[in-house]
C-alpha cells in the first residue's frame, strides 16, 4: 500500500493561522513582535528567502524590518548593525541570512546575537539549552519535523529514531529534540558503515545529508515514517525518469525550469513501502518559515510578554 503523504503545506498554514491569531490577541495588549532580517550582497537565493520571510511577516501582523547591506560589508560593520538590534526593544528576533559574503566573520557575527533574539536557535546558548532540555529558541527546521510528527499523531515516545546527517542545523538538533521526546536514536554521518541496514531500523527515519534520492526502498522498514529533509535539483533526463517515471507535473516542472526537486529519498521507491512520507516540495520546507514566525512570537513572548 502506498505510504500517507504528510502535508508540509497544510500544517504550515495551520502554525501560521494559530500564530496570526496570537499575534492578533497581543495586539489588542498593545504589543506585537518584530523580526529584522539582515541580507548581505547580491545572492539571488537569498534574496527571495528574505523576501518571502518578510511577506510572512506582514501576512501575520507581525512587525518586520528587511535591511540590505552592500555586498563589501565588514565583520566590523555587521556587527554593529547586530549590536544596534540587539539594544532594540521592539525586535524580538534577528535573522541574518545565510550565507554571507565571503571576508565576513560569520561565527563570530552570529555569536554577537543576542541569544533571547536567536530565532534561527543556532548561538550555542540556546544550542546549549537545547542540549540539555531546557527552554530556549529551537532551529525551525528540526522544530518542524516534530510538529508535523505530532500533528499526524506519529509516535515519538518509545520510538527507534534513525537520523541520517549531523549538521548543526537539522541533523544534529532534530536528534536531540526526538531523544527529549524520549525516541531511542542513532545519528549516521558519512563514516558510518553500512547506512542502510542502521536506517532499516529506523520506526522515524529522518533524511538530512544532501545526497539526492540516496534512501531507496532498501534503507526503510515497512511502515516506517520517512521525512525528507533534502533539496537537490534534478538536471538531467535520466534521473527525472528513474525518479518521477512519466509524472506529467514533474516533467512540465524540468521542461520549465530546467530542473525538478527531488529530496533525499527516492520517492517512487520509498513511498510503496514507508507509511508516511513527507514530500519534496510541499514537505518540511513549508514548515521552515512557519516556524521561524512561530520563533518570533515565542521571543517576544519570552522577553516582554510575561509568557
Ligand atoms: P550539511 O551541513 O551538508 O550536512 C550533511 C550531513 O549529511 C553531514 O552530517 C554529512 O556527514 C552527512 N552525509 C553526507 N553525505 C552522506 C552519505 N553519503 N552518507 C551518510 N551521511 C552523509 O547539510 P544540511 O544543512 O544538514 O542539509 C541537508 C539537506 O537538507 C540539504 O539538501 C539541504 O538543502 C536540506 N535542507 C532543507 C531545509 C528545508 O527547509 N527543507 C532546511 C535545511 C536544510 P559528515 O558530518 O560526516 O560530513
Amino acid at each position: 500500500m502506498a505510504a500517507q503523504i504528510l502535508d508540509g503545506i497544510s500544517v504550515g498554514k495551520a502554525i501560521k493561522d494559530e500564530v496570526a491569531a496570537e499575534v492578533a490577541e497581543y495586539s489588542r495588549r498593545g504589543l506585537q513582535p518584530g523580526l529584522a532580517a539582515v541580507l548581505v550582497g547580491n545572492n539571488p537565493a537569498s534574496q527571495i528567502y528574505v523576501s518571502s520571510k518578510v511577506k510572512t511577516c506582514a501576512e501575520l501582523g507581525i512587525y518586520s524590518e528587511k535591511i540590505e547591506l552592500d555586498e563589501s560589508t565588514t565583520t566590523d560593520e555587521l556587527s554593529m548593525l547586530v549590536h544596534d538590534l540587539n539594544q532594540r526593544i521592539e525586535i524580538d528576533g534577528i535573522l541574518i541570512q545565510l550565507p554571507l559574503p565571503r571576508q565576513i566573520d560569520s561565527k563570530r557575527v552570529l555569536n554577537l546575537v543576542d541569544p533571547a533574539k536567536d530565532v534561527d536557535g543556532l548561538h550555542p546558548v540556546n544550542v546549549g539549552k537545547l542540549t540539555i532540555g531546557e527552554r530556549g529558541l529551537r532551529p525551525c527546521t528540526p522544530a518542524g519535523i516534530i510538529e508535523m510528527l505530532d500533528r499526524y499523531q506519529i509516535q515519538i515516545d518509545g520510538s527507534r529514531a534513525v537520523v541520517l546527517g549531523r549538521s548543526r542545523l537539522v541533523g544534529l538538533p532534530v536528534s536531540l529534540l526526538l531523544l527529549h521526546r524520549h525516541a531511542t536514536v542513532t545519528i549516521c554521518h558519512s563514516h558510518t558503515p553500512d547506512l542502510g541496514a542502521v536506517a532499516r531500523e529506523a520506526d522515524i527515519l529522518i533524511a538530512a545529508i544532501g545526497r539526492m534520492a540516496m534512501v531507496d526502498a532498501s534503507f526503510v522498514k515497512p511502515g516506517a515514517t520517512v521525512i525528507d529533509v533534502g533539496t537537490n535539483r534534478v538536471t538531467n533526463e535520466a534521473d527525472l525518469e528513474r525518479l518521477f517515471g512519466d509524472n506529467p507535473k514533474r516533467r512540465a516542472a524540468f521542461e520549465k525550469n530546467g530542473y525538478t526537486q527531488v529530496g533525499d529519498v527516492n520517492p517512487r521507491e520509498v513511498s510503496e513501502v514507508a507509511g508516511h512520507l513527507t514530500p519534496v516540495p510541499g514537505g518540511v520546507g513549508p514548515l521552515t518559515i512557519a516556524m521561524l514566525m512561530k520563533n518570533t512570537l515565542s521571543a517576544m513572548k519570552m522577553r516582554r510578554g510575561n509568557g
